[in-house]
């Protein structure tokens, strides 16, 4: 399907609103597939990385926007990290072998959702929080963007086994379109117009979120209006693990430990979360991590 893998933005002619679409395959596949996540954990981890998609999409930044929810529950850390390149990754950390499926407030036992935005050269640093009080993940990053980016916005996530997908309108201010400049009726005519479409969001179904094709689910919500298209943007998997950033690990843990682990197994192993790639490190690589560089000393210029 040509849907797939792509995040796609679409304008209502007539309103001030706008919207972003996420349908992710491959792409989802590819974060799950090293991990036997229970049922209920997929399903959030899925909602997480289609939602941190369209985030990612909505907002201008060249970097890196990372969503992470933090509870005491049984699903007690996920991380969901999408690039402006759309580069995705993510991992869910659960406690019981077993989660049983609850309410977003019941499987984290609370806790918080923190949006991260980071430019590409760490030269600025953005981030934003919001309780988990809701029942699902949706209403907490409405709540999100409604408070941090002063947007009123209507978000709608589903995910299985095999994809994940999103849908997120947002309410532009008045004046971003000529139909609603400052006229208080035009405004009152926007702000109707937004609960209706809104409204007609909300009884889209998980199912058809993520199996049909965009322009058909828009015909079937939106057919009375005027909706304009734009190209998508494809969406893939990378992680951003590397053997120097293992190294920095291994360095912030000491000579001295490192070396007691290759001494009693042979080898240190450092696998990544995100996509299970293996680093290893024997005797001869902890020496030449842990040997003390001399650098010749630098002269002075006058
Ligand atoms: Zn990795």
């Amino acid at each position: 399907m040509s849907d797939n893998d792509l995040l796609q933005r679409f304008l209502f002619e007539r309103w001030p609103v706008r919207g972003h679409f996420v349908r992710l395959n491959a792409s989802w596949r590819a974060v799950i597939e090293h991990h036997a996540y229970p049922e209920p954990v997929r399903e959030v981890l899925g909602e997480a990385m289609a939602a941190t998609v369209l985030l990612a999409g909505s907002l201008k930044f060249e970097g890196l926007l990372t969503l992470q929810m933090q509870g005491p529950g049984p699903l007690h850390l996920l991380v969901a990290q999408c690039t402006h390149r759309k580069a995705i990754r993510a991992v869910a950390r659960h406690r019981e072998a077993v989660v049983v499926p609850g309410s977003l407030a019941e499987l984290t036992g609370g806790g918080q959702v923190t949006v991260t935005i980071e430019n590409e050269d760490r030269s600025n640093r953005y981030q934003g929080m919001v309780p988990m009080e809701r029942e699902h993940l949706a209403g907490c990053l409405e709540h999100y963007l409604e408070r941090s980016e002063q947007v009123p916005s209507k978000l709608i996530v589903a995910s299985d086994g095999t994809s994940a997908a999103g849908l997120l309108l947002q309410r532009m201010p008045a004046g971003s379109s000529a139909s609603a400049e400052s006229d208080p009726h035009a405004e009152a005519e926007a702000a109707e117009e937004w609960r209706r479409l809104e409204l007609l969001a909300s009884t889209l179904k998980p199912e058809e979120l993520l199996g049909l094709p965009l322009t058909t689910i828009l015909h079937r919500l939106f057919h009375e209006d005027d909706v304009r298209l734009f190209e998508g943007a494809p969406v893939f998997f990378q992680c951003t693990c590397s053997r120097e950033r293992v190294e920095g690990i291994l360095r912030s843990l000491g000579h001295e430990e490192v070396g007691d682990i290759i001494q009693e197994r042979g080898s240190v192993e450092v696998r990544c979360e995100f996509c299970n790639r293996a680093y290893q490190y024997d005797a001869v690589d902890a020496a030449t991590l842990f040997a003390v560089t001399v650098t010749p000393a630098s002269r002075e210029v006058h």
